[in-house]
């Protein structure tokens, strides 16, 4: 038997920092987070004027200000046609939904979910989907703008997307998050299916949440659409590799930077790697395996550093078992900035956004910067990096794995034929190591540095599609 609804807000509105500017939608229910925005809401300004907020905004506006920073630095290079300019500059479509969910003790809470589609000239909208405190329009925006950059540099047939919900999967039972997505996914039917936007896995969300949004979407359907999501459990119709596809592309990159910029190998090289998720762990573990000392490992409960080399695959388990890293045996402790400061060979970014800034990135004594994350590195912080040698892999190429292996995730589920490791593993390397020539060979050509080289070449991509498909109608 339902529970009744009872009232759980806060006097005066908002019940807990992850609930920025929340408000009741209707009495009784807590609604979790920022509630003004339309339904479906046209462009805001502020993605026309992102300037006067840089830096000085929330996680989500800050990272859409970086994202138009960098497109626009990539426009003025290629001296953009200004009606394409200003096409690509704002998102092509946005949903924003709130939804009721109800919670194990009975109460029932809305949630604010978004899904951006930025841009469809390439093909079918494509990008993760978020559960985190922070997410808002604004950082789902930003998101949305770098995969359809990411998947132009790698060449999917996929525009760009993003999507997420408003809350803080940590304190949410598995039932709990289980509802949240069928009814997310539920609402996000308007505009996701095989053929015209795919989620897939990101912060907060895995192999579990996309096999729940598959089961949704054919539960409605009455048959089944793998090719819905991807990033699927192998067992219905994920793809293999697809796990460590992104990390795996990371460290791919991170070869290539190590052997074409600085002559050294990868085995005998030492890293440092801010993350333990999804992407933070496959890349530790693929480092570690490769022969690279990785010696600091941060997550978001505090870090672990041992000089000698972590035993990863062990940290992997102790992470499976306790849900921590923090006092793993023979460990000392460490946090961000001091894993930011350590002197290795190359610094693995897998967290969140706007880690590293103007106000530490003089601290980095990493030779390589690999962007497993979306959009760890602000503008600001990029020519100080520059000027101190340190070689920045950007992350529509670094993390571009994910992407590549969901493309052949989602072609395997178009023809019900499925590849093995060794088929996928070739078709990802050889993939992002294209990439990844292309983007070198430009910024020397140039005269200017990997993020703006892969900008241009995934700006003047879409721009070529976006002119080439015309003005409609
Ligand atoms: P995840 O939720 O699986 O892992 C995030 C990790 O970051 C966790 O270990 C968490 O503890 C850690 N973290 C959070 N805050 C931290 C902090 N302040 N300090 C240190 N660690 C902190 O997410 P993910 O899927 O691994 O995504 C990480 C990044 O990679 C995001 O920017 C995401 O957009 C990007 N990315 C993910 C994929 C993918 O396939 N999942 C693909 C491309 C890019």
């Amino acid at each position: 038997m339902n529970k009744p609804i009872t009232p759980v807000l806060a006097a005066g509105g908002a019940t807990a920092t992850a609930e920025r500017g929340a408000a009741t939608a209707m009495p009784g229910i807590r609604v979790a987070s920022s509630a003004a925005a339309p339904a479906v809401a046209a462009p805001a300004p502020a993605v026309a004027a992102p300037a006067a907020r840089a830096g000085h905004g929330s996680p989500g506006a800050d990272a859409l200000a970086a994202a138009l920073a960098q497109f626009d630095a990539a426009a003025d290079d290629l001296d953009l046609d200004e009606g394409v300019r200003q096409t690509l500059r704002a998102p092509h479509r946005e949903l924003t939904v709130r939804f009721p969910v109800r919670l194990d003790d009975g109460h029932v809470r809305v949630f604010t979910g978004y899904r951006v589609q930025h841009n469809v000239a390439r093909g079918p909208a494509k990008g993760g989907l978020r559960y985190h405190p922070s997410t808002d329009l604004d950082e789902v925006r930003a998101l949305a703008m770098w995969m359809t950059w990411k998947c132009a540099l790698v060449n999917v047939p996929f525009g760009g997307a993003k999507g997420g919900v408003t809350c803080d999967p940590r304190a949410m039972s598995p039932r709990e998050i289980e509802a949240l997505t069928r009814r997310f996914a539920t609402e996000l039917e308007v505009l996701i299916g095989p053929d015209s936007d795919i989620p897939a896995p990101d912060v907060g969300t895995n192999a579990q949440t996309m096999a729940w949004i598959m089961d949704t979407v054919s539960m409605h359907r009455g048959y089944s659409v793998p090719g819905v999501v991807t990033g699927k459990p192998v067992a219905i119709g994920g793809s293999n590799g697809r796990a460590d596809a992104t990390g795996q592309g990371v460290v791919y990159t991170i070869e290539e930077a190590a052997g074409r910029r600085l002559g050294i190998p990868l085995a005998g090289a030492t890293a440092a790697v801010q993350g333990f998720g999804n992407v933070g762990e496959a890349t530790a573990r693929l480092l570690h395996q490769a022969g690279v000392r990785v010696v600091a490992i941060t997550d978001i409960g505090g870090g672990v550093y041992r000089e000698e080399g972590l035993d990863v695959p062990f940290l992997r388990r102790l992470m499976q078992e306790r849900g921590t890293l923090v006092g793993a045996p023979g460990t000392e402790p460490v946090d961000n900035e001091h894993l930011f400061g350590l002197d290795v060979d190359v610094l693995v970014l897998a967290a969140l956004e706007g880690q590293i800034t103007a106000a530490n990135a003089g601290k980095v004594r990493a030779r390589i910067l690999a962007e497993g994350a979306n959009g760890p590195t602000t503008p600001d912080a990029d020519p100080i990096l520059h000027d101190n040698g340190v070689v920045v892999v950007p992350d529509i190429l670094c993390n571009a794995g994910g992407v590549i292996v969901s493309y052949l995730e989602w072609v395997q589920n178009r023809e019900s034929l499925f590849w093995t490791p060794k088929i996928i593993n070739g078709r990802l390397r050889e993939a992002i190591l294209t990439a990844v020539a292309a983007v070198w060979e430009r910024a020397d050509a140039n005269g200017i540095d990997p993020r703006r080289a892969a900008h241009a070449i995934a700006v003047q991509r879409v721009a070529e599609a976006t002119a080439l498909r015309g003005l409609y109608p």
